[in-house]
């Protein structure tokens, strides 16, 4: 359960939002994650575990954890993941302990999975979780920005193309579905969706107590 901030006046207490963000690679996800998690000390970032070799400028433990098959292979045997997938032949999981302790700190959790972990997720946690699916603005424009980024070879890029437009194909499993061709703006509507998921009423447990004393106080 999440502690009412200091600014809340009425002391409501809340449950945690688990926040999904989801979209083909290339389409400035990783941007506003970062961004996010800057601006809201409430919200905290599940770090997967995958299967994939690390790239320049990643670091173990930060943006992954960085596992060979077998540690993954045992981790799934052992039921340490809240779900897990396949992905552009590597595996991805996200683990459940991690998850669990940001919850009891009493904070939210971001989650950067693709659809198959949204769908999964969702079907655990049901209206604890927020999916939101973020489209680049054209096609092209999605292979211009993998090829700027320059950290994948032109045989990867081909293959992230393929795969975005099956990922695009999954946007009716989100709740909001956003394009993003001005960062500032998609980043500006991302907050907008975290700060009303935040008061949403079914999240608001203090709600009934209030409205008790709001009635005996008249
Ligand atoms: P990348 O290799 O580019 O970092 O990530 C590839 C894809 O895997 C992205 O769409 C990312 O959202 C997804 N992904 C990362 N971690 C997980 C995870 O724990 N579970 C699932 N289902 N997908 C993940």
């Amino acid at each position: 359960m999440v502690a009412s901030p200091p600014s809340d006046p009425h002391g409501f207490k809340r449950r945690g939002v688990l926040f999904v963000l989801s979209s083909p690679s290339g389409a400035g996800k990783s941007t506003i994650a970062r961004k996010l998690l800057a601006d809201e000390p409430e919200l905290g970032m599940s770090v997967s575990y995958t299967t994939r070799p690390i790239r320049p400028g990643e670091t173990d433990g930060v943006d992954y954890h960085f596992v060979d098959l077998e540690t993954f292979r045992e981790m799934v045997a052992n039921h340490e993941f809240l779900e897990w997938a396949h992905v552009f032949g590597h595996r991805y999981g996200t683990p459940k302990a991690q998850v669990w302790n940001v919850l009891e700190q009493g904070r939210d959790i971001l989650f950067d999975i693709d659809w198959q972990g949204a769908q999964q997720l969702h079907q655990l946690a049901g209206g604890d979780v927020v999916r939101v699916f973020i489209l680049p603005p054209s096609m092209p424009e999605l292979r211009e920005r993998l090829e700027r980024r320059a950290t994948d070879t032109q045989a990867v890029i081909d293959a992230r193309m393929d795969r975005a437009a099956n990922e695009v194909s999954h946007w009716d499993g989100y709740d909001y579905v956003l394009v993003n061709d001005d960062v500032e703006q998609c980043f500006a509507h991302v907050k907008t969706i975290l700060a009303a998921e935040r008061i949403k009423r079914s999240r608001q447990t203090g709600l009934i107590g209030f409205i008790r004393h709001l009635l005996k106080s008249g």
